[in-house]
């Protein structure tokens, strides 16, 4: 069932439905009272339950199963693995009410000629039509868009088109059909927008990518996963593209996974272009109509109608592939391949390694950075290693310029809040008219706002968060739960107006650059700005097509993009990333900062990367300075081993929710004194988190680190016993339990 409720039901087949109701196929059924949910099938059986108040299946709403075997396994296996239940796995995999019944086709009219013609008899229509001259414009417009030959099949024309360049109505064209000239015929077309299957043949690879790749097959004789350590432009893609057309000749589907939609647009076209129609991509922007014929693309086994290559983010995991021989995760250190919420909380990394083996496929894990984890793994032998030290066409990697913001405010060098380093680094690429992003993890004007007289600030009234000033809106905006008001002119607490803005964000440097550099174009992208369903292709179109000279933007803009003349790359503040509480900090600071570097001159010659930071000395600044991955991977892991950290140990988190303060904590602590029994020290906390109250839920963690060699199936058991334990106390009222597995 498509719920949070545990377990499996058992439902009668009535007689009309026997043969048809099978594993995997979607039925209608009361569940809870007179409500109607569709559920998956998992398995037909004849062991009567003990309740005599069987319900019957009331419908089959589909011909085929929506879902196959690997994927119930699956299903099964992430409830299992993350602590949740199926249904939850259910909701993730086919989101809304889906799928295949609510799919309409897509009906496009085309014209043809009714009749084979030779020239002579076409020229003599032509000319008997002198009298009607619209339908003779109709009718030459269809030769020529046919591009007809006699003799020769002619090119499909779409009516619409047709029409349009005629600029004329359908009834020329009735005309036409009536007197047996043009036949308008129905056909079925793709709303995905589907590329005409022309390709292109995969590129020469050079010759460290040449061993790259021979050294990833080799590896895949005897090792299921290989990590693909490449620096930033050293042609990751281009192996990738290699290894996909070999799975594709032995008829295997592939998937290619990157952390996030932005990057979507620039690969499509490069894999497109190779492997045509064969390619499909799947997001949440999609809508209910697209997303259900990729469902049954994917699921198709027609060679010249099914996809055989599909990429996405996250969620494409759970599409009905029938015979993956290969999933490519890309940047997969990348934090975003974990699902926060709701349940299942799982990482598709992870997961990915999961499903493949289910197919028996093959995974490759690229990165310029990789995760702490994937690289211990590789070092360890679990998975094989394939290294690119060098970027394509012998291009250095970036030049790295650390611009020292505390110096420069003491000797009031600062423009707004760009140092002169960057300044330079910016006007010198304007001038040569080359392109430059501009970095800054933070969206909004300003983080906050603050009463200059009293210190107050304008927290969410759900949340315990300062609001975030968003200028273009003129409110105040909570990033946790989309609270917001309008820009106070005082002060709530004292009715000063002397309310300041603090801190910066995209918008803020979006305005102050257009004031230092007035004839620059200047675009911004991250969440704000890519709210419609193309925002993300028009700003990257743009970019490419040099429209754009200063681009503004999040972590949307840091990973995966190709730009040719992009040549600066400037962070505008590396210490905010540096200094925050979590013990993957370090790492992620590390790897976001060598992706956005990543982005600067991939073509013809270096780029530069201006780093704004108070802290040059900082040692992870040092280390991107050099791009020097090993050390901290060496640092990092030295810190982990010696503080008990991933990958040396597991974690599983519980957050514990409630409305009331007092009641939160009497849970919390019942929690942990329970788990405290079973794991000793291995528990930590319960403890408030850095936000301790989101959507007026007070929250508190529990942290419990689990060594590796224990069985983890075991500690889950227990876990999910404490769990249930404390559900059992009557009055429990709002009370909230979520286990988070491998927390992020
Ligand atoms: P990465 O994925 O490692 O960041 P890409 O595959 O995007 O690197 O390669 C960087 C640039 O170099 C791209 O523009 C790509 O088309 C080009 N390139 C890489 N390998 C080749 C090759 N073998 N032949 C031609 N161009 C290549
Ligand atoms: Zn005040
Ligand atoms: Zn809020």
């Amino acid at each position: 069932m498509p719920l949070a409720v545990k377990g499996r039901y058992t439902y009668s087949i009535p007689e009309p439905l026997e043969g048809i109701v099978c594993p995997g196929i979607r039925v209608n059924v009361q569940f809870g009272g007179n409500r109607m949910y569709s559920g998956i099938v998992f398995s037909v059986h004849d062991r009567k339950p003990d309740s005599d108040k069987l319900k019957p299946i009331i419908a089959v709403p589909d011909t085929f199963p929506l879902v196959n075997d690997i994927q119930l396994k699956f299903w099964i296996w992430m409830s299992e693995y993350y602590m949740c239940t199926e249904g939850e796995v259910m909701k993730a995999a086919l989101p809304s009410d889906i799928v295949i019944d609510n799919y309409k086709p897509r009906i496009e009219t085309f014209i043809t000629l009714a009749n084979r013609l030779s020239d002579r008899e076409l020229n003599s229509i032509l000319d008997k039509l002198v009298k009607a001259p619209k339908q003779q414009d109709a009718l030459s417009a269809y030769l020529r868009l046919s591009e007809y030959v006699a003799g020769a099949e002619p090119l499909p024309v779409k009516k619409s088109h047709l029409l349009s360049e005629i600029r004329s109505t359908s009834a020329v064209i009735d005309s036409l059909t009536a007197k047996g000239i043009l036949l308008p015929v129905a056909k079925e077309v793709s709303r995905l927008g589907i590329a005409d299957s022309f390709t292109e043949p995969v590129k020469n690879l050079s010759q460290e990518q040449g061993n790259a790749h021979m050294a990833i097959k080799s590896i895949f004789r005897d090792k299921e996963i290989v990590l693909l350590h490449g620096v930033t432009s050293s042609g990751k893609t281009e192996i990738y593209i290699h290894l996909i057309e070999e799975q594709l000749r032995v008829g295997k589907q592939v998937l290619y996974m990157l952390p996030e939609i932005a990057l979507t647009t620039q690969i499509i076209q490069r894999l497109r272009k190779h492997f045509g129609a064969a390619t499909g991509v799947y997001h949440s922007r999609l809508n209910d109509h697209e997303r259900a014929e990729i469902w049954k693309r994917v699921s198709s086994e027609d060679v010249n109608d099914g996809y055989r290559l599909i990429l996405g983010v996250r969620s494409s995991l759970f599409l009905p592939f029938g015979n993956l021989g290969l999933i490519i995760i890309d940047e997969e250190h990348d934090g975003s391949y974990k699902q926060h919420d709701p349940a299942p909380r799982y990482h598709a990394r992870d997961s990915a390694i999961m499903l493949a083996m289910l197919h028996g496929a093959k995974t490759i894990l690229g990165s310029a950075s990789p995760s702490i984890e994937s690289y211990n793994n590789a070092l360890k032998g679990k998975y094989g290693l394939a290294e690119l030290m060098e970027r394509y066409g012998q291009i250095k990697l970036p030049e790295i310029v650390l611009a020292n913001t505390r110096e420069a405010y003491r000797k009031k060098l600062m423009v707004s809040h760009f140092t002169p380093e960057l300044l330079y680094a910016i006007d010198d690429a304007l001038g040569r008219e080359e392109q430059i992003i501009l970095f800054q993890n933070r969206r909004g004007f300003s983080p906050y706002i603050e009463c200059s007289e009293c210190g107050w600030i304008p927290v969410c009234v759900q949340c315990a968060v300062n609001l975030t000033y968003h200028k273009g809106i003129a409110r105040l905006v909570c990033h946790y739960c989309g609270f917001s008001i309008p820009m106070p002119s005082k002060c709530d607490s004292c009715h000063s107006s002397a309310m300041v803005t603090k801190g910066f964000g995209t918008e803020k440097i979006e305005d102050e650059i257009k004031i230092v550099f007035p004839n620059a174009r200047v675009a911004r992208m991250d969440q704000d700005t890519t709210r419609n369903k193309n925002s993300f292709d028009k700003i990257i179109k743009a970019f490419e097509d040099r429209q754009i000279d200063i681009l503004i933007g999040t972590q949307m803009i840091s990973k995966g993009l190709d730009f040719e003349n992009l040549t600066i790359v400037g962070i505008l503040n590396a210490d905010n990333l540096l200094n925050f509480p979590d013990f993957r900090a370090h790492e992620r600071s590390f790897q976001l900062m060598e992706q956005v570097s990543g982005r600067a001159g991939r073509r013809q010659k270096q780029g530069r990367v201006v780093i704004q930071t108070s802290d040059p000395a900082n040692k992870i600044i040092r280390l991107v300075l050099r791009h020097d991955y090993r050390s901290l991977f060496k640092l990092q892991a030295e810190e982990r081993m010696t503080f008990n950290y991933p990958p040396f140990c597991r974690m599983i988190k519980i957050n514990i929710r409630h409305k009331e303060r007092e009641r939160l904590n009497y849970y919390a602590d019942l929690l942990g004194k329970e788990l405290k029994e079973i794991f000793g020290r291995r528990v930590l906390g319960p403890e408030s988190p850095v936000i301790s109250q989101i959507q007026s839920w007070y929250i508190k963690t529990i942290l419990i680190k689990i060594e590796r060699e224990k069985p983890p199936a075991k500690a889950r058991q227990f876990i999910a016993e404490a769990i249930a334990l404390i559900d059992k106390e009557k009055g429990t009222g709002s009370l909230r339990i979520a286990v988070d597995v491998d927390p992020y």
